[in-house]
């Protein structure tokens, strides 16, 4: 059995392991696909303090050599539920089950589709959800990205170094991206932003040629693509513990400040961006993974 087993391994997760290392407990991190969690998929880094500029992915290897020799088991597994009473919790994976006195939930969350019909069929053939893993695909050629929240401008940037042309649609009538983000979005040739309008169809078979978009009259025009990056938000994974505590309207696990899951038994901890909260960033992610770690490790030692 470990002292702590940590579900996830994002910056939230794998910061707590290494809380929870320091502090002398064994754990085991659960992590179903992505070591380092979304932010492997940022190409540009600027706001973690210490680091004037470094790519997510660079920052992801570095925490998990930094959490593995401290001492942290990683395994990968997708977590399926979890059962049992404080002191004594069964974390069930799709491979095994794993014992634990106390367990961390920092399962994250995951980019939302647009719903559309081909969506799935063009998935690496025109539809993307991550401009650092298919930027390159697209180099001289004319893409879309869908949304105009921080990352869809962040990916826009990006894509207008190696693109021919970068469109930006967003379905509200204005940008809600950072308005430095949006500075450098207007000082880039190659980008056109289009406000006010949603995507209706995609067009293509077996590859993207276009997409078809409307505003609120209805009033369609087709954008002549070669892909999409779709940018629209995220969408938490907190399905496999919606048992053992509450979940909010949008599926967040109902936590405050404390990393303490409402409804949840005692020894069942939250951290990062799984949890109701206003600012999901790395540095919000890192300080939950510490906070959870902490409040897990004095749960232990009081048993
Ligand atoms: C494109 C992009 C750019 C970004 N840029 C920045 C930036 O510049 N600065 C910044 O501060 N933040 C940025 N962010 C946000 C930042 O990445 C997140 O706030 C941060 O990664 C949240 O960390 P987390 O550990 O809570 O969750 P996540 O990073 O989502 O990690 C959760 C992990 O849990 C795993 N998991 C989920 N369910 C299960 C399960 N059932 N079993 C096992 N494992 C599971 C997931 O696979 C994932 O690896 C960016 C995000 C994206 C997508």
């Amino acid at each position: 059995m470990y002292d702590i087993i940590v579900v996830g391994a994002g910056p939230a997760g794998l910061t707590a392991a290494l809380y929870a290392r320091r502090a002398d407990k064994s754990v085991l991190v659960i992590e179903k696909e992505t070591f380092g969690g979304q932010i492997t998929y940022s190409p540009r880094v600027e706001n973690y303090p210490g680091f004037s500029v470094m790519s997510g992915n660079e920052f992801a290897e570095k925490l998990i050599d930094q959490v593995t020799d401290q001492g942290a088991e990683i395994e990968l597994d997708t977590v399926t539920g979890i059962d049992g009473k404080a002191g004594d919790f069964t974390v069930h994976g799709e491979s095994a089950d794993y014992k634990a006195k106390a367990v961390i939930i920092a399962a994250g969350s995951k980019h939302r589709q647009l719903g559309l019909p081909k969506e799935n069929e063009l998935i690496g053939e025109g539809v993307s959800y991550c401009a650092v893993c298919d930027g390159a695909f697209y180099r001289g050629k004319t893409v879309a990205v869908i949304g105009g929240g921080n990352t869809a401008l962040q990916e826009a940037i990006a894509l207008s170094e190696g693109c021919s042309h970068v469109y930006v649609v967003q379905n509200l009538d204005f940008l809600t991206g950072e308005e430095r983000l949006q500075r450098d979005i207007e000082q880039k040739d190659n980008i056109t932003v289009i406000l006010g309008k949603v995507v209706k169809e995609l067009l293509g078979e077996g590859s993207m040629t276009g997409i078809v978009i409307a505003d609120n009259s209805g009033n369609t025009e087709t954008l002549e693509v070669d892909g999409i990056f779709v940018a629209i938000g995220q969408k938490p994974e907190n399905e496999p513990f919606k048992n053992v505590l509450d979940l909010d309207e949008w599926g967040y696990i109902v936590s405050g400040e404390d990393c303490l899951p409402k409804g949840a038994d005692d020894g069942i901890f939250v951290a990062g961006d799984c949890r109701t909260k206003k600012i999901r960033q790395v540095t919000t992610a890192t300080g939950d993974g510490a906070v959870a770690a902490l409040a897990a490790c004095r749960f232990v030692d009081e048993l």
